[in-house]
C-alpha cells in the first residue's frame, strides 16, 4: 500500500457556540478556557467561543446562521453598517484563526455542534482529507459508547460555508441526540472524548508515528425531503413516524412510512433505499424542517506516515446535493 505524509499538526483550533443553543462546545470549550488549556505536548491549542451573542441568547444565532458565512464571497464582502452580526464575528474568527486558505490558517480546525437526532458522533468534513480521515479511522477504533461515522461535503473550498472550512484541515463533531440548550452529561463526555483523541492522534502523529491504511465507510448527502405541509399555510402536517424516529442511519426501503399525518395516517418513503439521517427536526427552526437521506461510500485510507507523499483515489463517487444540508 501507498505510503503518504504531511507536515506536522502543530496548531488545533477547537470552537463551540457557533450554533448558540448547542451546549457542548459552548461548555467544553469554556472549561478549557478555564483550565488554561493552550498546549498539550507538541499541539498548541486555541479555543474560540464563536457566537457569543447567539450563546447569550441561547439560540442557534441572532441574525443569520453563522455557518453559513464561510464562502470565500461572503468573507471578501466589506463589512457596512447593515452587515449582520454573525457575519462580523465570521470576519473576526477568519482574521483570528484563517485567513480562510492561507498559510497563516491554523493547522486543524474542529468545529463542536449538537443535533437532536440520534446520530451518534458524526465527524463531518469536506472533501477528501487523509488527516481528518485517519482522526476518523482512530476515533472510532477508541469509541464504544456511541456510532462513530462520517459524513463527506463534496463541496469546493472556495463555496465551503461553515467555520471547520477556515482551518488547513477542518471538521466538524456532530454529536446527538442533544435538545436545544440542554447539556447532557452523556453527550458532553463524547464531545470530550473525540476532543482528546483528536489531540492523542496529533501527538502521535506529530512523533513520527505510521498509521496503517485501511477502508473507511463515510456517508454523502443524496437529497432532503421536507415535511408534508398545508399548501395554504405552510405548516407542517405530519410528525417523524414512530418506526422511523431516533432510526438514523437505519436502513429506509421504499414504503417503509417517513410521516404519520396528523389528521389522515401515514406518509410514504420516496424514492430509492436510502439512510435517513437527522430524523428529529421539525419543531425547530424553520430552515431546518427537513432532513436529508445520505447514500454511503468508501474510502481506501493509504498508509499515513510523516514526510512521504501523497496520491489516492476515492471510490464509488456520489453526487451530493447540499443546498438543504442543515447541520
Ligand atoms: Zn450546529
Amino acid at each position: 500500500m501507498e505510503c503518504v505524509s504531511f507536515p506536522p499538526v502543530n496548531q488545533f483550533a477547537i470552537c463551540g457556540g457557533t450554533h448558540g443553543n448547542e451546549m457542548s462546545g459552548v461548555y467544553m470549550v469554556r472549561e478549557m478556557q478555564k483550565q488554561k488549556i493552550e498546549k498539550v505536548g507538541s499541539v498548541s491549542i486555541i479555543t474560540a467561543l464563536s457566537n457569543p451573542r447567539a450563546v447569550d441568547a441561547c439560540k442557534r444565532y441572532t441574525e443569520t446562521d453563522l455557518n453559513r458565512c464561510f464562502t470565500d464571497a461572503l468573507l471578501s464582502a466589506p463589512i457596512t453598517d447593515s452587515t449582520p452580526y454573525e457575519l462580523r464575528r465570521a470576519h473576526e474568527l477568519n482574521a483570528q484563526l484563517g485567513p480562510k486558505g492561507s498559510e497563516e490558517a491554523v493547522d486543524l480546525l474542529c468545529d463542536l455542534h449538537n443535533t437532536t437526532a440520534n446520530m451518534g458522533l458524526c465527524l463531518i468534513f469536506y472533501s477528501l482529507d487523509w488527516i481528518t480521515l485517519h482522526i476518523y479511522k482512530y476515533i472510532q477504533s477508541k469509541i464504544t459508547s456511541v456510532p462513530v461515522r462520517a459524513i463527506q461535503l463534496d463541496i469546493p473550498p472556495s463555496e465551503a460555508y461553515s467555520l471547520e472550512a477556515v482551518g488547513k484541515h477542518g471538521l466538524a463533531f456532530e454529536v446527538g441526540p442533544q435538545p436545544n440548550g440542554v447539556l447532557r452529561a452523556d453527550i458532553f463526555n463524547v464531545v470530550k472524548e473525540a476532543v482528546d483523541l483528536t489531540i492523542e492522534w496529533l501527538q502521535q502523529f506529530n512523533s513520527g508515528s505510521t498509521f496503517e491504511g485501511g477502508e473507511v465507510e463515510a456517508f454523502t448527502f443524496a437529497k432532503s425531503v421536507d415535511y408534508p405541509r398545508d399548501p395554504a399555510t405552510s405548516e407542517i402536517t405530519a410528525a417523524i413516524h414512530p418506526q422511523l424516529q431516533d432510526n438514523d442511519f437505519k436502513l429506509l426501503r421504499p414504503g417503509d412510512p417517513i410521516f404519520l399525518s396528523f389528521s389522515r395516517g401515514d406518509g410514504e418513503a420516496r424514492g430509492r433505499r436510502t439512510l435517513p439521517f437527522l430524523c428529529q427536526r421539525m419543531c425547530l427552526l424553520r430552515e431546518e424542517d427537513c432532513f436529508p437521506f445520505s447514500s454511503q461510500e468508501h474510502s481506501d485510507l493509504p498508509v499515513h506516515k510523516s514526510e512521504e507523499g501523497l496520491k489516492a483515489e476515492r471510490q464509488n463517487e456520489t453526487h451530493i446535493n447540499c443546498r438543504d444540508f442543515k447541520l
